[in-house]
């Protein structure tokens, strides 16, 4: 398939004003150079403790947050600099769905008028055809047609992921970045949600960039995963061999920090153990960034950063244990 979207040398700092009269700025590194493509009807899994840029990268995508620098290209055009009235076509192709749906929905509208408002934005339906469209995409979604003159509050939380979701399809995207869609939700609602962004992908050709703080959300819905770390890529790869084989020190260590039994994982590895807080990304350590939690810290980890390079055909990995 052919690339859809792809990230080169992404960055985005946020300057914080500190000090005396706050004459003092300082940038937190929050996304720092860094780079995937990802192929129509994929999906990425996107990873990382809190904190390691992996929501500033969905968010610096869809233009939320302006690029630092680097390039964001959609369908070989690059988006990062259009203004945002150039970015209008875009905007309907690429939508976004969040953590917290109950936030991300205006409490005062209906269902109805949630999921309309994108159709009003980009002038694609009205009167009967809106309502038409606004019953169906309450219907792909698993609601009922009937709920469009209901308000958010009357929902349960995986309810309010659905509408959420059936607003971001209003426009027919073909690329959704999805915040941690399911982390707020009770286990039990969580398969349903990612069992239904995966027949929407399958019905509609969707791409997915799916971020979660932990693996064992994403392995299911991903095709391939990319690990984070304050701010860096440290491991990409398909999504069955880097939870079979994780090759990067933190990959390995949040894999065995997976709290369900995974008899594939206890049978070849031992728990390994992060200690130490994420250093602040405004003042990261030298060289490799995850140096002062590795086990295996080398004396170049400090001095030199190890470079995002392909070990095996198809993953990528930053660490100094593996050179090419
Ligand atoms: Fe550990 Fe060094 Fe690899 Fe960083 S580069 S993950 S400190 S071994
Ligand atoms: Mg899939």
């Amino acid at each position: 398939a052919e690339v859809l979207i792809e990230v080169k040398n992404l960055k985005k700092y946020f300057p914080v004003h500190k000090g005396f009269f706050k004459r003092t700025t300082q940038n937190v590194q929050a996304v720092d150079d860094i780079s995937f493509a990802i192929k129509r009807g994929e999906t990425l899994g996107l990873v990382g403790e809190s904190g390691c840029g992996k929501s500033t990268t969905g968010r610096t995508i869809i233009r939320l947050y302006e690029p630092t620098s680097g390039e964001i290209i959609y369908k070989g055009t690059e988006i990062g600099r259009l203004s945002q009235k150039e970015l209008k076509p875009y905007r309907k192709k690429i939508q976004m769905i969040f953590q917290d749906p109950y936030a991300s929905l205006n409490a005062r509208m209906t269902v109805g008028d949630i999921i309309g408002e994108p159709l009003d934005i980009h002038e694609l339906a009205s009167g009967k055809e809106r309502l038409e469209k606004i019953h169906q995409l309450l219907h792909d979604v698993g609601l009922n047609p009937d709920h469009a003159t209901r308000y958010p509050h009357e929902f349960s939380g995986g309810q309010r992921q659905r509408i959420g979701i059936a607003r971001a399809l209003a426009v027919e995207p073909d690329f959704i970045i999805c915040d941690e869609p399911i982390s707020a939700l009770d286990v039990s609602i969580q398969a349903q949600v990612v069992n239904m962004l995966e027949d929407l992908q399958r019905e509609r050709n969707i791409t997915y960039l799916f971020i979660a703080h932990d693996l064992s959300m994403v392995k299911h819905i991903s095709d391939r995963i990319g690990v984070m770390y304050l701010g860096k890529m440290v491991e990409l790869g398909p999504a069955d061999d880097l939870y079979n084989s994780p090759q990067h020190p933190y990959t390995q260590a949040l894999l065995s920090a997976v709290p369900v039994p995974d008899p594939n994982i206890s049978k070849n590895s031992k728990r390994i153990i992060l200690t130490g807080d994420v250093p602040s990304p405004m003042n990261p350590p030298s060289g490799c960034r995850f140096r002062t939690r590795c086990q295996y810290a080398m004396d170049i980890c400090k001095e030199q950063e190890p470079e995002f390079v392909e070990i095996a055909p198809g993953r990528m990995c930053a660490c100094h244990l593996h050179k090419k």
